[in-house]
């Protein structure tokens, strides 16, 4: 890893006298969501065509679909045990070693498929299987994400929209439906360590800018 974030995270620390929080994304960031889509439309439904993962558009679903098509990817996303079957995308859980290495404060935060039975309990077997028990702890499950607390948001939702207003800073990770929106933004897991330390760097100087201005009240 380069020595760069590490860094990062110490200055952070000094500023704030905490670790930085990342909250990362699940599916499409750190679990191959769309390829387990198009692998199990194709096995439930062999007739209906349906392009290969990586080409979609939109980030609705259901844009474009006729009735039928609309069905099956109800049917697809509803079937029990969906979300637990789903590999983990090239470097995602290096990266996630990494920041903890690091010192940072990782937590996942994912949004559920409701009308999914076992959404939510898969998404934790998954956690569980290829993170570990310390980071099934530390993932949190809502459809709110701009309720949850952290200093970094990495998601491929191209707008993470919710009733309050978030602390966090969002970094898209690229794929094709959001690549058109302005940046920060990671392409893949190759090379993360530079836009988080930017992030947590402007935060740390927003921190001691404040800490100027504001300095703490004395008693005297
Ligand atoms: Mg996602």
């Amino acid at each position: 890893m380069p020595r760069e974030f590490p860094a990062a995270v110490r200055r952070f620390i000094q500023a704030h006298g905490r670790a930085p929080v990342v909250l990362v994304d699940m599916d499409e960031v750190l679990c191959r969501w769309e390829e387990q889509f198009v692998a199990s439309h194709r096995r439930l439904f062999p007739h209906l065509l349906i392009a290969e993962a990586g080409q979609r558009e939109s980030f609705d679903l259901f844009a474009g679909l006729t009735t039928e098509e609309q069905q099956a990817t109800a049917t697809v996303l509803d079937e029990p045990g969906f979300f637990a079957g789903m590999l983990p995308v090239k470097g995602a859980l290096a990266a996630v070693e990494e920041m903890l290495a690091a010192g940072v404060d990782v937590a996942l935060c994912t949004s559920p498929w409701l009308s999914n039975a076992t959404c939510a309990s898969d998404k934790l077997r998954w956690v569980q299987r290829y993170l570990g028990p310390a980071m099934a702890e530390a993932t949190v499950i809502t459809r709110d994400k701009t309720r949850v607390r952290g200093d970094v948001l990495i998601d491929d939702k191209p707008f993470v929209t919710g009733q309050a207003q978030p602390e966090w800073d969002l970094v898209r990770f690229t794929y094709h439906y959001n690549r058109h929106l302005p940046g920060p933004r990671i392409d893949g897991w190759s090379d993360w360590q530079p836009v988080l330390s930017k992030i947590l760097d402007m935060r740390t100087q927003r921190a001691e800018a404040a800490q100027i201005e504001s300095p703490l009240p004395s008693l005297s």
